[in-house]
């Protein structure tokens, strides 16, 4: 698996400091490993003030180097057409309206509150719906914001639950991720914490770490909302990762966002959800890819997503179909978007399309009827 690094010794190799340590981040370092293509020299060159690269060694160990249209480099390596005049005229830096008063706040849902830990990531995806905290710098929230942030939870008693995102939120200290969590745990209220974290993809030795398990475990509930998008980000050390978790009492669910080139292919998608349930990773979401800028080139038409979704009806079980959501500019909220599967209705009797085969009548008798 590790292809171009077989020479880096295997304990360095499962170290995640060294992961981030030994990030590639500039033309030089990245060439030593892949021949790049015109357009990526010239996308790294003029991406490198707005949109910075940064590739763990392990998610470009994934890519195959021969491969221009490798669907982990799409993600990986910037392309000039992400700071293309038209493309950015495309876009909005914060389509969600996530910014708020409180730095690293939004409270968008009246049960919920998303609080961006750090603007840090292992990598920067080329599509990230949050491209613009690119431009921060990489700055984790200090012990006075949290205590801003659990300060506005406290006087909030209808949050039930808090998203930590990023940035990757996992890539604090122990100790800082101990601190927040102990924090938010002080507030009755709060009974459930997510975490987003893309880690499990980029960097999946963060989770071989028994001090960071423990710590989740101490806290639980937490949920862990995880970003795979390809199946061959799906590894040996990804499962090992999922595993650890699962031991310690977190459950991983994954979000998918359907990206043009990278995975706009319903086989993609099925082996993806196979390989998801393999490891014990469950698919919620297929997201339709947000109009965010520098990223509007990774978009596909919505009839796209139907059919992918049409295509895994009756291939995997119920367990492994995502729901294939659009999240609506200006914070209006994600919607469920689905194949319509009633074709006709005349009374208390509905014509279905089988997902297997033809047309089957369906009658609500008058006992179940409204
Ligand atoms: S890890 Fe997440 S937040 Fe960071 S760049 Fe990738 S998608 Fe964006």
């Amino acid at each position: 698996m590790r292809g171009l690094f077989r020479d880096v010794k295997t304990e360095l190799w499962r170290s995640y400091h060294w992961q981030i340590q030994n990030r590639i981040k500039t033309k030089e370092e990245l060439k030593r490993y892949i021949r790049l293509t015109p357009e990526e020299e010239e996308g790294i060159d003029k991406t490198y003030s707005l949109y910075p690269m940064a590739i763990t060694p392990y998610y470009l160990s994934l890519i195959d180097p021969e491969d221009p249209q490798d669907p982990i480099r799409l993600q990986a390596v910037p392309r000039a057409v992400e700071v293309d005049e038209k493309v950015q005229a495309l876009g909005e830096p914060d389509p969600f309206k996530e910014e708020g008063s409180i730095p690293g706040l939004t409270h968008r849902y009246p049960d919920r509150v998303l609080f961006t830990l750090t603007t840090f990531c292992a990598v920067y995806c080329r599509h990230c719906m949050r491209k613009r905290i690119f431009q921060e710098g990489e700055r984790a929230r200090t012990k006075e914001e949290i205590d801003r942030f659990v300060e506005y939870l406290k006087s909030r008693e209808e949050v039930r639950e808090v998203l930590l995102s990023g940035g990757e939120p996992l890539s604090v200290s122990n100790e800082k991720l101990n601190y927040v969590l102990s924090k938010i745990r002080e507030v009755s209220h709060v009974e459930v914490i997510r975490i987003g974290t893309r880690l499990p993809v980029l960097a999946p030795q963060r989770f071989f770490d028994d001090e960071l398990l423990g710590i989740l475990e101490r806290h639980s509930p937490i949920w862990i909302n995880t970003h795979f998008n390809h199946p061959r980000e799906i590894t040996e050390e990804s499962a090992e990762a999922v595993e650890r978790l699962l031991r310690h009492g977190v459950p991983v669910n994954n979000q998918t966002v359907l990206l043009k080139g990278v995975n706009d292919n319903p086989e993609v998608v099925l082996k993806l959800m196979r390989e998801l349930l393999r490891i014990k990773v469950r698919p919620v979401y297929l997201f339709h890819c947000d109009p965010v800028k520098g990223a509007v080139h990774f978009r596909t038409s919505l009839e796209k997503g139907l059919e992918i979704m049409e295509y895994l009806r009756g291939k995997i079980s119920g367990m492994g179909i995502p729901t294939y959501a659009v999240d609506l500019p200006g914070g209006k909220g994600k919607v469920p978007v689905s194949p319509n599967y009633i074709v006709k209705r005349e009374g208390q009797t509905y014509l279905f399309r089988s997902p297997l085969d033809g047309f089957v009548e369906y009658t609500i008798c008058d006992a179940e009827a409204p």
